[in-house]
């Protein structure tokens, strides 16, 4: 049983070019992170048909920003691998970008209602989902771990029958623990990293969450560790409503273009390189250590 290299906290966050777009942003920030980035390759964006988002000429994409290096909290600002794929598009689409920062739960609802037109939070497509959402093509492959205190008796997914667990609550981690683990005590926090606190203080026996935030909590959360065996095999993808195909297939284009222009590589290298962001931030801010919503398992 191995550790993560615990590299992520080494490095801070001023050596990074980061996007400061997004949730509490504003418009003039928006174009400073455009210029900041890297042109695009034809150096220009296209006019977006004006019916294309729920508010003409913008684009609100809708997300919970505890969650890095795909979306956390720089200042104001929301960052991350998430924030930088909403501004990517936004550009091509000559719209303003907005972020609506929310609990994670919140995400789907708000794109079916229109409050937001995208959903872009480290979102697994998943069959419940797709019964209200489409989702785009598929931008990262990721997968669920298991977080330990160091010198824990849990080696590996068998040992966590009638364990207490805790989960964010309505991620694909609470339903893989509530659905799959015999007897186990499920503790629901709204945050990803005060379920690794409360694992920290021994108030639960393991975490099961997403592995790239993962490393990033485990870093700034001394004496805990990520048990090696991935629990599952899942993909990131962007949540559009099923009234909008137009932004879908335009999402799915750009996502395309993003993938053979390099430009998703480069923001993927900036955030997950050894050079990733530093959780400072996720580690300094107040949270709560109790639950919010406590079950038993299957
Ligand atoms: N990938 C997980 C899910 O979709 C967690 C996402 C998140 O917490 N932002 O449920």
């Amino acid at each position: 049983m191995k550790k993560f290299k615990k590299v992520f906290a080494a490095t801070v966050a001023a050596s990074m070019l980061i996007s400061m777009a997004g949730c509490g942003g504003t418009s003039s920030d928006t174009a400073e992170a455009t210029t900041e980035s890297t042109a695009s390759a034809d150096g220009g964006s296209e006019e977006a048909p004006a019916d294309l988002t729920s508010n003409e000429g913008i684009l609100i994409w809708a997300t919970n920003a505890e969650f890095p290096p795909y979306e956390y909290h720089e200042g104001d600002a929301v960052v991350g691998i998430d924030a930088e794929i909403a501004d990517y598009i936004g550009e091509q689409l000559g719209l303003e970008v907005q972020c609506e920062d929310m609990a994670f739960d919140s995400i789907i609802p708000a794109v079916v209602s229109g409050k937001a037109d995208l959903g872009i939070a480290g979102m697994t497509v998943d069959p419940d989902r797709l019964e209200n959402v489409n989702f785009s093509d598929p931008y990262v492959n990721a997968g669920q771990v298991i977080i330990v205190a160091d010198g824990s008796d849990i080696a590996s997914a068998d040992d966590l029958a009638g364990k207490t667990i805790g989960v964010q609550l309505g991620t694909t981690g609470d339903q893989y623990v509530t659905e799959n683990i015999t007897d186990a005590t499920v503790e629901r926090y709204n945050k990803g990293f005060e379920a690794v606190q409360a694992v920290q203080q021994g108030k639960v026996d393991a975490v099961v969450i997403d592995g790239e935030p993962a490393k990033q909590f485990v870093a700034s959360a001394e004496g805990t560790m990520i048990l090696d065996e991935p629990l599952t095999e899942e993909e990131y993808a962007i949540a559009v409503s099923k009234d909008n195909e137009a932004l879908l297939e335009e999402v799915n284009r750009i996502l395309a273009e993003m993938q053979e222009n390099g430009k998703m590589a480069e923001i993927t290298n900036k955030y997950l390189g050894d050079d990733a962001v530093s959780t400072d931030e996720a580690s300094a801010e107040e949270g709560s250590d109790e639950a919010v919503e406590t079950t038993t398992a299957a």
